[in-house]
C-alpha cells in the first residue's frame, strides 16, 4: 500500500508528545531510483504528443510548443503540414501568411521569423536535412536545448540531454530533485542524477505526469502514485490515504 500524507512517519510526533509539538520534520527529496521505477509502472510507454511524420515536423512543431500545449500546435499542424512539409515549401510562404496559419499558438511573429529563419538555415548550410547533433540544431533560429533534445532523442535516439519544459521544471523542483529555476541548470542537475538511457523518457514521463496529475495550478498530491516520496505532497486529510 503507497504511504500517503495522512501516514507520512517523518512527521509523526515522538511518543508522549502532540502533533503541535514540534514541527512536521520536511521530507528528503524524491529518491532518483524509486522515482524511476514509479514513473515507469505509471507511463510504461512514453511518447513524445506532438504529431509529426518527418523530423522536419518534429522541429517546427516543438517550435511552435513554446507556451502552447500540444494539443492545440497538434490542431494547428494538422492544417499546416497538409500545405507545408518541407523548408522549401515554408519559405515559399511570407512572414505574414504564416502568422496567420500559426496565430493560435501565441508568440505567433516570433514563431513564424525563427521558423523561416531555421528552414534557411537548413537549406544553406545542412543541405536541407534537419541536423543530428546539438551543436549544429543549436545554429537554428528558434532552438534553444529543450527543442534540440526533443529532435535528438524522438528523431535520433541520441540523448544528449534532457528536454526540460514546464512541466519538467516544476516537477523537478516539487520532487527536491533540484532548486534551480533556469532550464539549462536544471537539465544539468537532472543529468547528474539519472541514467543517460533514462533521459529522453523521464522528460516525457514527468511531462505526463505534470498534465495528468501534478498540474500547476492543482496538483492532484491525495491521488499521486509519487505521494509517498514527493516532498511537496500536501498533508492529506484523515482516511485520504484509503482511496489510494
Ligand atoms: S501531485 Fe503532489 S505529490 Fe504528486 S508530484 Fe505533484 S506535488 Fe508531489
Amino acid at each position: 500500500m503507497k504511504r500517503t500524507g495522512s501516514g507520512r512517519e517523518a512527521g509523526a510526533p515522538p511518543p508522549g508528545a502532540s502533533a503541535a509539538d514540534s514541527p512536521p520534520t520536511p521530507r528528503p527529496p524524491a529518491d532518483p531510483e524509486r522515482l524511476l521505477v514509479e514513473l515507469r509502472i505509471l507511463y510504461p510507454d512514453p511518447r513524445c504528443e506532438l504529431e509529426y511524420s518527418t523530423p522536419f515536423e518534429l522541429l517546427v512543431a516543438t517550435i511552435l510548443s513554446a507556451q502552447c500545449t500540444d494539443v492545440r500546435v497538434n490542431q494547428v499542424t494538422a492544417d499546416l503540414f497538409r500545405k507545408c512539409r518541407t523548408p522549401e515549401a515554408f519559405l515559399a510562404l511570407s512572414q505574414e501568411e504564416l502568422e496567420q496559419e500559426i496565430h493560435s499558438t501565441g508568440f505567433f511573429r516570433n514563431k513564424a521569423k525563427n521558423i523561416l529563419g531555421a528552414c534557411r538555415r537548413i537549406l544553406e548550410a545542412y543541405g536541407g536535412q534537419v541536423p543530428d547533433s546539438m551543436e549544429e540544431l543549436l545554429t537554428l533560429p528558434g532552438v534553444a536545448r529543450k527543442t534540440a533534445n526533443v529532435v535528438l532523442g524522438n528523431i535520433f535516439g541520441k540523448a544528449e540531454g534532457i528536454a526540460v519544459d514546464t512541466h519538467v521544471q516544476r516537477l523537478s523542483r516539487l520532487l527536491g530533485l533540484t532548486s534551480e529555476t533556469d532550464p539549462v541548470r536544471i537539465e544539468r542537475e537532472l543529468m547528474a542524477l539519472f541514467p543517460r538511457e533514462e533521459w529522453t523518457n523521464l522528460s516525457h514521463r514527468l511531462i505526463l505526469h505534470g498534465r495528468r496529475v501534478c498540474a500547476a495550478r492543482r496538483p492532484d498530491c491525495p491521488r499521486c502514485a509519487l505521494n509517498s516520496l514527493c516532498p511537496s505532497a500536501r498533508d492529506l486529510p484523515v482516511g485520504a490515504g484509503s482511496e489510494q
